[in-house]
């Protein structure tokens, strides 16, 4: 089976077919999904949604493109938040330097904070980092001297020296649909040059499709198009990257638990379109 730990299944995008979206999964091979946090605020929602589907499970966090918005809230109120038993990680928050909604300083103070949730609790941190590999890579090494914590960077699209410098402080790197674009020859030859137990795969649904599905609505079923990709890359068949992805989300997301009964991987002509 294969696990999509990053999606947003709270978006407008899936309001009216949850059922549907936890189906197709289930037929491609997805058994578990980790819907992910933008807003503290709307905690209850992702609970919601993680309560009432057993392949799902949730986060909290600020995204950075919302720091500003919650820099109120203490890092012991996301502590908190984050004993809920289908909570599984902290985040999604880092830095966005291409949007930069959200002030650097603000983002900088909010990503901080939430390392210190993931050093706290032990969940990991979906990190967010958008052409701001610098700046990402000098908080996660200044922030590792005070104590190690768990952490993912999430839709990697960064260079290499960050991604090399984040699997030195025990760190994982995850790959989204952009690693299926044409252009992305970079991302395809770091899939394949970064230690196999250090590697995930995502959505970041309802962005991002991955090819055959680009520019339209992303669902946690495609993520079976990027890990084809990424086995590809790394010259190994589909089954032993699923196997490989599974088996480290597992270890790294330690309160998710493997479902009773997972979904087998679909055949590739199922999974064209
Ligand atoms: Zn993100
Ligand atoms: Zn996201």
């Amino acid at each position: 089976m294969l696990v999509d730990h990053h999606c947003h299944l709270d978006f407008p995008q899936f309001a009216d077919d949850m059922d549907g979206v936890v189906a197709r999964a289930r037929a491609a091979g997805v058994g578990t999904m980790v819907t992910i946090s933008t807003h503290i605020r709307r905690f209850e929602t992702y609970k919601a949604i993680a309560e009432a589907h057993d392949d799902i499970y949730f986060s909290v966090g600020t995204h950075p493109h919302n720091a500003h918005e919650e820099l109120d809230i203490p890092f012991e109120e996301i502590v908190r938040l984050s004993q809920h038993p289908k909570c599984v990680a902290v985040g999604e928050a880092g830095l966005d330097y291409f949007y930069q909604n959200s002030p650097r300083e603000a983002q900088a103070e909010g990503f901080r904070r939430h390392i210190a949730a993931a050093r706290e609790t032990g969940l990991p941190l979906e990190i967010h980092a958008r052409e701001a590999d610098d700046d990402t890579a000098a908080i996660l090494e200044e922030e590792h001297k005070k104590g190690a914590f768990p952490a993912v960077l999430h839709c990697f699209t960064g260079g290499r020296d960050l991604a090399m410098r984040a699997v030195d402080l025990g760190l994982y790197v995850s790959f989204s649909g952009v690693v299926t674009f044409k252009k992305a020859e970079n991302l395809r030859e770091l899939a394949a040059e970064l230690p196999l137990d250090r590697i995930l795969v995502e959505t970041d649904a309802p962005y991002l499709a991955p090819v055959p599905y680009r520019g339209k609505t992303n669902e946690p079923s495609y993520v079976a198009h990027t890990a084809e990709v990424v086995a590809e890359a790394r010259s190994m068949s589909l089954e032993d990257l699923a196997k490989a992805t599974t088996e480290n989300f597992f270890r790294h997301y330690s309160k998710a638990k493997r479902p009773a009964d997972p979904p087998q991987l679909a055949p590739a002509t199922a999974r064209t379109p």
